[in-house]
């Protein structure tokens, strides 16, 4: 049997990683830099989800050859002008702390009629050192006034999808992976390999 392509993650949140297995695992081996523990942390400085995707993906493949993807996303809320956007994992103050964020949220959408929102992901594919292709999906939904659910991770329990009535986490890994912004975004890195990855 021959083995499967590999697919470096630039990402240690071990949630993007499981989706993102979950989605593509049976055709690329999916390993992210948990697995390379000397690899920096790479700093996002960037103020678009393009601009960190891109720093991700290409400071982690100038150390390691192969296909490296980049996952940058979050959750953009049209009551706050598309807030908390690029700043999504340190919204309520501390970085990559879901519960304060969720907190943070909750509070700022008390009593406001309007809860139409997205998440929205870009990836960005490299080698060498350098951007390849990126990519990008979004996922409609509403902001609902409770946690709700104890699936997925993130913004998840306040997040209902468009056409649904339960939060991402309540419908859990199964569904959100058909619809969600990470699955949309990762299916087009999914075609571009399979159309170009052996060039
Ligand atoms: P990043 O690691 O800079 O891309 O920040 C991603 C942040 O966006 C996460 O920490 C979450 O707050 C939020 N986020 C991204 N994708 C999801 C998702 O699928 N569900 C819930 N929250 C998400």
């Amino acid at each position: 049997m021959q083995a499967l392509p590999r697919l470096i993650v630039a990402t240690r949140n071990a949630h993007k990683t499981a989706e993102i297995r979950a989605m593509i695992g049976e055709r690329f081996e999916v390993v992210d830099a948990t697995a390379f523990p000397a690899f920096p942390q790479i700093e996002e400085t960037g103020t678009t989800f393009l601009e960190n995707a891109r720093l991700k993906a290409e400071g982690i493949s100038r150390l390691i050859d192969g296909w490296v993807l980049s996952d940058d996303s979050g959750l953009e809320v049209d009551a706050l002008e598309g807030a908390p956007g690029v700043w999504s994992s340190s919204f309520g103050g501390e970085e990559g702390n879901h519960a304060k964020n969720n907190a943070k949220l909750l509070a700022e959408m008390a009593g406001r009629s309007e809860r139409g929102a997205r998440f929205r992901c870009t990836m960005v594919l490299a080698r060498g050192g350098r951007e390849v292709a990126h990519f990008s999906g979004t996922v409609d939904g509403r902001i609902v006034d409770s946690l709700n659910g104890s699936g997925g991770f993130g913004y998840d329990p306040l997040f209902v999808p468009l056409g649904h009535d339960q939060t991402f986490a309540e419908l859990g890994d199964s569904v959100k992976n058909t619809l969600s912004h990470r699955a949309r975004a990762l299916a087009q890195v999914a075609a571009f390999l399979a159309e170009d990855g052996n060039r």
